[in-house]
């Protein structure tokens, strides 16, 4: 069908040719990770230019050429099974904005495609191109007909599901065209695209914007308000495809790109990729998802995601245990990543240089989840045989959700891990009783953990006052005092008729407007008054899903369960603190993520009037810069006054709208709060408390970044009044010092640093005098040498002298000692507390058969210490200094009887 074989470096460097020469200024592609808070990953080539298709921003160019890096987690089940769909691939792209339309998109396609080879283009067979157009696009059939000459059986009218291009929200929209490449009868019926979509592949779709669209109910359903002011080009070309067909091979991971993952998967596993038979065509699969998910965790990875339980770490976890998995599947039970990762960044590298100069972090990352898996695997692939192997012996087929659950509780198995090994197997799983299991689980913990914060011994008490009164109303958001009922009483966990002065207890009010504790925040402080007395409010939980406990001490009077009314009042500083505190946790979030990047999600949380903290998923330690940039993103977000605004949604329109969800929160069964910050600069899942406007947060002072367990740091930082004390605080000290130092506060750290500087100077020439000193007692000591046994033996004792000052010294005597004469100088000092000793001897004196460690031994004991050495230097120490004197005796004797 073409007359040469060209590689996909080769195919990318010609379309960026092509477009290049017409006029189109080339665009390297995006990190895979663009923020964009609708999208996991970018997943088309116009996501980086999106805020010129929405007229955000303007374009710098008119014409633009990219090709970029896409991941479509949607397509991961299809992955080896269809010839066409990779979670990675590369789409290649040309973008007109308000320049060239219909014609110029279908011209430059055309030219490109069925360009002769020798002189740029792709070579395909005209005979072989077919296209669709949306039915009532008279526009695009003409253009095809009359540039490219195609006869009208091969533009194949198609449509809104498949030929109309919208972003799922009001905004720009418009038909598309797509072009289809026919690989010939062998691979299927005619009757082109819309008869089957595997004989003819899909290489390239061009979308024509040219509508504004006022409502989008659905891809094939939505309100057209008029035509765009200015018309727009987006279209996308499969590298991977383009290169399938040009390379002559049946599906994209046999490619120059992939391909050599399969071939050395191969070698690894001694199985052979196309073998015949259906049990190799299960193998074939097999090949096709470990070549393609080890390119893509590869190209995850170096763009910035880890592996991880939520979000992107999740997708890429997915991806490597999957690969992991089918070599195991493959009969590969080794280590497979350090074997394949190096070989597809080999293939890889050459268009992401950024792969090659990144490998040691990106297989860190990989080997270290390889490692994981291999053990939770090891561990939980011998329940799951044995699970499977029960249920098929009793005839059934489904394994038990609580089998998949202890899998899931004990092991670590993802329940799609499950799901898959199960399916293998020919079983199904019991999904709906694991998940049934997981959310009473999930119910439990939240319930224990209350109740260990609460000292509630049990919930059973707190469910019967909640049957019997139904649920607090809760007031929070609203108002900061109520007047209110009591409803319980409790005194360690029993109902009582009263509470005495200076007890604690819990009341259960009908109506209340505390917050209690959840989401990070704390309770609210506040009192409650009742006739005859106040009560301080020191905690306030919900025990049980909504009732309001709160935890009291009676400050004054005596408070009978029977009481009235009471008026509860939530201390108004505090919850202004609670509010600016909370904020700034999303706000410090939001910066985070500004600063480091989309993968820093935050992991928990803690906030309390002035101060919050933030663990968050990282691998290393943030220099100061990012620290400060943090800082500084999160100071510039109060200034520009965001508004705080907060509705009830559905989770799944949350997850569209981008909210983040966090670890450890609670949600109502149906609607979850979100809570946003400046539009979609900050959406989060949340019930806390929160400022109206961002600048009323005050200040944002962070005081510490710290690790807390691999991969996770804690950011914490000081809100409102509480920030701005620490800074006068600081502000104090440095005045302070400048008033000590005699300087200008601008001065001080060249000041301090002159001083430090001169302070070491000043100790080293002090060390020298005190070495001179030392050494000048040498001639002394070497003179009072006793001779004993004919040896000249120095035995003294230095008080003050640690262990360096004694070796020195004791070898300065020894060389005034030398000559033919045998010489001993033994040394004892005694400084701290603590002795040291050396010894050290002539030439002459180790002739006679003296050893200086014997010398040493024979003192040490005296000395509760030990020590020793060779013949000639020798040295040790000891806890006790009150006999130093017979250990210097012990010393002679020990020369004198040698
Ligand atoms: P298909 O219907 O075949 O899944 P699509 O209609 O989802 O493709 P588009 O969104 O139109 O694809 O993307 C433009 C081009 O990107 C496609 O023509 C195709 O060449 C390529 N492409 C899309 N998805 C993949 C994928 N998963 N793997 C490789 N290439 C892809
Ligand atoms: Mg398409």
């Amino acid at each position: 069908m073409t007359d040469r074989y060209l590689s996909s470096a080769e195919i990318r460097n010609r379309f960026l040719a092509h477009f290049e020469e017409r006029g189109h200024t080339v665009v390297p592609s995006a990190s895979l990770l663009l923020d964009d808070p609708n999208l996991l990953f970018v997943n088309a080539g116009m996501v980086p230019f999106k805020p010129y298709f929405l007229g955000q921003e303007t374009p710098p160019f008119s014409r633009a050429t990219s090709v970029q890096k896409c991941v479509r987690t949607l397509d991961i089940e299809e992955v080896g099974k269809t010839t066409r769909h990779g979670t990675f691939f590369q789409m290649n792209g040309n973008f007109s904005f308000g320049d060239y339309f219909k014609e110029g998109a279908v011209q430059y396609a055309w030219e490109l495609i069925t360009g002769d080879q020798a002189s740029g283009g792709l070579g395909f067979n005209p005979d072989r191109i077919w296209v669709t157009v949306l039915p009532e696009d008279a526009e695009a059939r003409d253009a095809w007909k009359r540039i490219a000459g195609l006869p009208d059986e091969r533009i194949q009218p198609r449509g809104l599901k498949d030929n109309y291009w919208n972003m799922g929200v009001p905004g720009p929209g418009g038909p598309c065209s797509e072009i289809y490449i026919d690989r010939g009868p062998e691979f299927g019926p005619d009757g082109g695209p819309e008869a089957d979509e595997d004989r003819f592949l899909e290489i390239w779709n061009l979308v024509f914007m040219q509508e504004e669209l006022s409502a989008v109910r659905a891809k094939d359903d939505f309100d057209i308000a008029g035509p765009l002011p200015s018309k727009n080009i987006d279209t996308g070309m499969g590298l991977e495809r383009v290169a399938y067909l040009l390379q002559g091979k049946n599906n994209l991971y046999e490619i120059d790109t992939v391909f050599p993952v399969i071939e050395r998967a191969q070698e690894l596993s001694g199985k052979k990729y196309g073998a015949p038979g259906s049990d190799a065509q299960v193998d074939d699969v097999r090949f096709r998802v470990v070549a393609d998910h080890v390119r893509s965790s590869l190209m995850l990875i170096g763009d910035g995601v880890t592996p991880g339980n939520e979000g992107r770490g999740y997708v890429l976890r997915r991806l490597l245990r999957r690969a992991v998995r089918n070599m195991r599947l493959l009969g590969y039970q080794d280590p497979a990543l350090p074997e394949l990762l190096p070989v597809s960044r080999d293939r890889m590298g050459e268009s992401y240089p950024e792969l090659v100069t990144d490998w040691d972090r990106i297989a860190q990352v990989a080997f270290a989840e390889e490692e994981a898996f291999r053990k939770t695997l090891q561990a939980g692939t011998q329940i799951f045989d044995l699970a499977a192997g029960e249920v098929k012996q009793s005839g059934a087929s489904t394994i038990p959700g609580d089998k998949a659950f202890a899998l899931h509780d004990t092991y670590g198995f993802p329940i799609d891990l499950t799901l898959e090994m199960a399916s293998e197997a020919g079983l199904s799983v019991d999904e709906q009783g694991f998940r049934q299991l997981m959310t009473e689980q999930r119910e439990r913990a939240k319930a224990d953990a209350r109740a260990k914060k609460g000292q509630h011994a049990d919930t059973g008490v707190y469910r019967g006052i909640l049957d019997a009164n139904g649920p607090t109303e809760w007031l929070a958001y609203e108002t900061l005092e109520t007047e209110s009922r009591p409803l319980a009483l409790l005194r360690e966990g029993a109902a009582v008729d009263v509470l005495a002065a200076g007890e604690i207890g819990e009341l259960v009010l009908d109506r209340t407007p505390f917050y209690a504790e959840s989401g990070g925040q704390v309770a609210d402080a506040g009192t409650i008054d009742f006739e005859g007395g106040t009560l301080e409010v020191l905690d306030v939980q919900r025990p049980v899903r909504g009732l309001v406990v709160h935890q009291v001490r009676v400050v004054d009077g005596e408070l009978p369960a029977s009481a009235s009314l009471l008026h509860a009042r939530v201390d108004p500083d505090w919850r202004t603190g609670a509010r600016q505190a909370h904020s700034g946790t999303h706000i410090v979030h939001a910066a985070l993520r500004e600063v480091l990047g989309p993968t820093a999600l935050q992991s928990g949380s803690y906030n309390r009037p002035g101060y919050l903290r933030l663990d968050f998923g990282w691998l290393s330690a943030l220099n100061p810069d990012q620290v400060h940039e943090i800082e500084h993103v999160a100071n510039n977000a109060l200034r520009a006054d965001l508004p705080v605004g907060w509705q009830y949604m559905t989770l799944s329109e949350a997850r569209d709208w981008g909210a983040l969800a966090l670890f450890g929160e609670t949600y109502d069964d149906q609607k979850v709060r979100v809570v946003e910050i400046g539009g979609p600069w900050s959406r989060e899942l949340c019930g806390g408390t929160h400022v109206d406007h961002s600048s009323q947060v005050g200040t944002i002072v962070v005081t510490g970044e710290a690790s807390v367990g691999s991969g996770n740091r804690r950011i914490e930082a000081l809100t409102g009044v509480e920030g701005f004390s620490y800074l006068a605080r600081e502000r104090d000290v440095v005045s302070q010092l400048s008033t000590l130092l005699k300087t200008q506060p601008d001065d001080l750290v060249g000041r301090v640093s002159d001083l430090v500087d001169r302070l070491k100077q000043t100790e080293k020439e002090m060390e020298k005098i005190r070495l001179a000193q030392l050494l000048s007692g040498g001639a002394a000591l070497a003179e009072g040498a006793e001779v004993v046994n004919g040896v000249r033996v120095v035995a003294q004792r230095l008080d003050g002298a640690s262990g360096g000052d004694v070796r020195t010294l004791a070898t300065d005597v020894r060389g005034r000692l030398a000559g033919d004469t045998p010489a001993v100088v033994v040394l004892i000092g005694a400084a701290n507390g603590k002795a040291s000793i050396v010894a050290a001897l002539n030439d002459a004196a180790q002739a006679r058969g003296l050893k200086a460690g014997d010398l040493v031994r024979a003192a040490a004991p005296f000395l509760d210490g030990k020590g020793g050495g060779k013949a000639d230097l020798a040295q040790g120490g000891g806890a006790d200094v009150s006999r130093i004197d017979e250990a210097l005796a012990a010393v002679t004797a020990a020369v004198a009887s040698a």
